[in-house]
């Protein structure tokens, strides 16, 4: 801190207003919400850098039969954009995908978005942050928003022999669609929301499925009907409808956030009873109901939806196998009781490294220090966004941010509109740099993780929503609660220097 003028928000502040420039990284749900955002609040100057040659990042990436979004379609949209064309309460992902390209090309952001160049370096300098990308560009911005995915980094498993496999081999999301799955003997590793998803897909096409698991899933038995044409006209006919069943789902899935936050409340509990009837009714055989009964609280894990999972499952030619594996050999999946699975495709639904963030970008802030250090121990940040010690540097959909079955693009919505208002000083010139204070992260840090331990996720499972320590990285209270948090910044946790 010596030697820098720090300021508080109640300070007297000189103002020159000044011209800002964004560097915007990542053009997923996300990165496109923020072009879009940034032209609406007269932000011209700014670059998204994608690495890859298309938008959509999840739903560009995720193509795997089966794919959807689980959170309701109308509520899975911009606020800003309803879509009356949804095809399904739970529409597929190559729809999702058109819907991302469609917004970004009608509000003028394609053309903003660099393709195929890799942001690789960021580096802090009098105030502002020069750039690095794979292909040897370089850019200044004053204020870099970090928009690169959360779920985006497959998680490969340490599995002995994975090399060797002589079938077709890939991650749900690089799903290979040169490879024929059709009457064929295929293996899924996993059994997250992708591997059910994958299983009520091909069921029906392949000669056997086996569903490798080592950790049964609660099935909350969500149907996926269609709208039909006359809805989707009437939907065309009449905006005011789609915004408001937009709004009735967001209330409804933000009572249901508020339930996650209570591991023994009401909502958990219907929750719970409904997962268990599914199970009780949908499973026959005794010996594979068993099999498919987990040991842990619903929503503990991410709530997997499906209609009809259990359906798929029990087809003559599915079994779930749940002897833990001992390798993968040049035919197949060799489990621990000897057995050797035989098959021609081998699918990793295992995952994404949820740990990653904007990494493996190398950002070097204040005093030289890098973001990998200050993230050694496990990644955080105040409110999810920022971090002590790097200015100027917000993230979307950042670390332990709000997790559960909600929409991530209305978490997105509202942390945007708090960065908005962040980088107000900034543009008046009331200072060159902002970042929080240590001890503002610290206390926020604390009573965060403290309140983690009561949620749902922390009642006793394992899942991708615990850190290193076993403590659930999520907003921990009431979505209201985050919603009123971003609704205004408290400058008071901020430095602002320069
Ligand atoms: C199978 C699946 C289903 C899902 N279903 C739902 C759902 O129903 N509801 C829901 O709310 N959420 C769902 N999610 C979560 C989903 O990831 C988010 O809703 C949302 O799509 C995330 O958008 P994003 O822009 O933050 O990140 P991403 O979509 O991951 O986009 C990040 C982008 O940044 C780019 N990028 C990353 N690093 C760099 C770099 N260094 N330089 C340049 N570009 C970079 C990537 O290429 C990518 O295009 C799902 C996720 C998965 C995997």
């Amino acid at each position: 801190m010596s030697g820098r003028s720090v300021r508080s928000a109640a300070t007297e502040q000189t103002q020159h207003e000044r011209p800002l420039r964004f560097a915007v990284i990542g053009a997923g749900m996300a990165g496109i919400l923020t072009g879009i955002r940034l032209r609406e609040a007269g932000y011209d100057d700014f670059t998204i850098y994608e690495k890859a040659e298309r938008l959509g990042g999840t739903w560009r990436e995720n193509t795997y039969p089966g794919i959807a979004c689980d959170v309701p379609s109308h509520l899975y949209s911009y606020s800003f954009a309803p879509n009356p064309d949804w095809s399904h309460r739970f529409s597929p992902g190559s729809e999702i995908q058109a819907y991302f390209e469609r917004v970004a090309r009608e509000r003028g952001v394609v053309e903003r978005i660099r393709f195929g160049d890799e942001v690789t370096r960021l580096e802090l300098r009098d105030g502002g942050w020069q750039l690095e990308t794979k292909s040897g560009r370089r850019d200044r911005a004053d204020v870099v928003i970090a928009a690169t995915g959360v779920l985006h980094h497959p998680n490969i498993p340490e599995i002995p022999g994975l090399e060797d496999f002589e079938g077709a081999l890939f991650h749900s999301a690089r799903w290979d669609h040169g490879v024929a799955i059709d009457s064929r003997r295929v293996g899924i590793i996993g059994t997250g929301s992708s591997a059910v998803q994958i299983v009520s897909a091909i069921a029906d096409r392949v000669a056997k499925l086996v569903l490798f698991q080592r950790t049964a899933q609660w099935i909350m038995p969500q149907e996926n009907p269609a709208y039909s044409e006359a809805e989707r006209a009437e939907f065309r006919r009449r905006p005011e409808l789609v915004n408001q069943l937009h709004q009735d789902m967001a209330t409804l899935f933000a009572g249901f956030a508020s339930g996650l936050v209570d591991a023994n409340s009401p909502q958990m509990k219907a929750i719970e009873d409904a997962c268990l009837a599914n199970l009780e009714n949908g499973v026959r055989d005794p010996v594979l109901r068993e099999k498919l009964r987990p040991t842990y609280k619903a929503a503990c894990k991410r709530l997997v939806m499906s209609p009809d999972f259990y359906q798929a499952i029990q087809k003559p030619c599915a079994e779930v196998v749940t002897e833990g594996i001992e390798r993968v050999e040049t035919g197949g999946v060799r489990t621990r009781d000897g057995r050797l699975h035989e098959l021609d495709v081998l699918v990793l639904a295992t995952g994404f490294r949820v740990d990653r963030f904007l990494r493996p970008i190398q950002v070097i802030g204040r005093d030289g220090v890098s973001l990998d250090t200050l993230w050694a121990q496990r990644p955080s940040a105040y409110l999810s966004i920022s971090i002590p010690g790097i200015p100027n540097l917000f993230m979307l959909n950042g670390p332990n941010g709000p997790v559960g079955n909600f929409s991530l693009i209305e978490v997105a919505e509202l942390q945007l509109g708090y960065i908005l208002q962040l980088v107000e000083p900034l543009r008046r010139g009331a200072c060159r740099e902002i970042s929080p204070s240590e001890e503002a992260t610290q206390r926020f840090e604390a009573l965060r993780t403290e309140a983690a331990r009561n949620t749902i996720w922390g009642s006793g499972c394992r899942s991708w929503y615990l850190d290193d320590r076993g403590i659930p990285a999520s907003w921990p209270w009431t979505f209201d609660r985050f919603r009123e948090e971003m609704s205004k910044p408290k400058l008071e946790a901020y430095e602002q220097v320069g």
